[in-house]
């Protein structure tokens, strides 16, 4: 039997995708970099299959493997920096690297496969600076790029910044001896807060699983992954007793308080000690007392908890849901790093597109 485990629903995921890339009104690049944002990269870009994206976007070499190996034949675009190093094995995989370096793109133009140029227009991470392009037009003429792309910094938030980024982008196009056939610059966030797109295709990430790029949007994900556990002791604790590490909690009346066996260790942060709150059968029950690494207490004296049943730390249960929003406002991190947190230990259970509720 399994006792603590997250379950991701694949259709929730595919629904998402469907609503994001009608709005993008272009064919969609899904990134499913890190593993899946945590979700199972093989197993989520499957699922999207069904919705004929252009292809993935991954970010090292090892993933992109990952998918090739699992049946994926569609272009994988890896979209961090590559070492010469790391030139044969991407040729092996059919991996397409993002480049922004002059002489890793002489070394990889060598090999005659196809690429992405990067241009740096703002973020300063990775990429070409778009008023580099011109300078380094004689090697563009020779090969040009498949494709050609930037990444906003601020997509959900300032649409200033977004437009001054895409002015650089425009230039850097300018710059180059051709018009590329495929140009791509905005993240799920971009197309929430402004369609349809205005380039070839869109990368969408966070959306697909279950979190929206800013509050407010025209458009809400629905949830896409929960965590669950059992509980796996009850005690009585009296007045004046106290609660895990440091004592922090205090029972001020005779308390029931249950142990699920997950912590910080499985991705139910820290920073949820005193303030998480999970679902026991669709009723509101607190974490009592500090989260530990393999193990989190929460206070089920209002309810008929007993041994073996089933407690919602993330996700939905009896129509109240912890949403994703929810749970990183409260230890006050992205969701971001809420689903990539989810550590392996908690197995992944799937629910296929058909199997879900619509
Ligand atoms: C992660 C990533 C995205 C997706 O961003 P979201 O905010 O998750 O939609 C798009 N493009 C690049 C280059 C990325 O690294």
């Amino acid at each position: 039997m399994t006792r603590a485990w997250v379950e991701v629903d694949l259709g929730a995921l595919c629904r998402n995708g469907a609503a994001i890339a009608a709005r993008a009104g272009v064919p969609m690049l899904p990134m499913v970099k890190a593993n899946g944002y945590g979700l199972g990269g093989l197993r989520v870009a499957l699922a999207l299959e069904a919705l004929d994206p252009w292809g993935f976007g991954v970010a090292s070499v090892h993933e992109g493997d990952v998918l090739r190996r699992g049946g994926i034949t569609r272009p994988i675009v890896v979209f961090t920096p590559i070492l010469q190093t790391e030139i044969d094995a991407l040729r092996r995989a059919q991996l397409i690297p993002a480049l922004g370096d002059p002489a890793v793109i002489e070394s990889w133009i060598r090999t005659g496969h196809p690429w992405h140029l990067h241009i740096d227009t703002g973020m300063s991470r990775a990429g070409m600076p778009w008023h580099l392009v011109a300078h380094h037009r004689d090697l563009f003429a020779r090969a040009m790029p498949d494709g050609v792309l930037t990444h906003f910094h601020s997509a959900g938030s300032d649409d200033e910044s977004r437009d001054l980024q895409e002015r650089r982008f425009a230039e850097g196009l300018a710059a180059l001896p051709a018009r590329p056939s495929l140009m791509h610059a905005e993240n799920g966030p971009a197309i929430e807060r402004r369609a349809p797109s205005r380039w070839s295709l869109f990368r969408p990430g966070i959306f697909l699983y279950g979190g929206a790029g800013f509050e407010g949007g025209p458009l809400q994900p629905e949830p896409v992954a929960s965590m669950r556990a059992r509980i796996v002791e009850i005690r009585p604790v009296a007045t004046g007793e106290t609660v895990s590490y440091d004592a922090t909690w205090t029972a001020d009346s005779p308390r029931r308080i249950a142990t699920v066996p997950v912590g910080y260790a499985d991705g139910y942060r820290r920073a949820l000690s005193n303030k998480g709150v999970a679902l026991l059968r669709g009723k509101r029950i607190p974490v009592a007392g500090r989260v530990t690494m393999d193990m989190t207490m929460f206070d089920v004296t209002d309810t008929d908890a007993a041994l073996g049943d089933v407690v919602t730390l993330l996700g939905s249960d009896g129509g109240d849901a912890i949403t994703l929003a929810e749970m990183s406002a409260t230890c006050d991190v992205s969701p971001y790093e809420i689903l990539t947190g989810l550590q392996t230990r908690l197995p992944r259970q799937y629910c296929e597109p058909s199997e879900a509720t619509a």
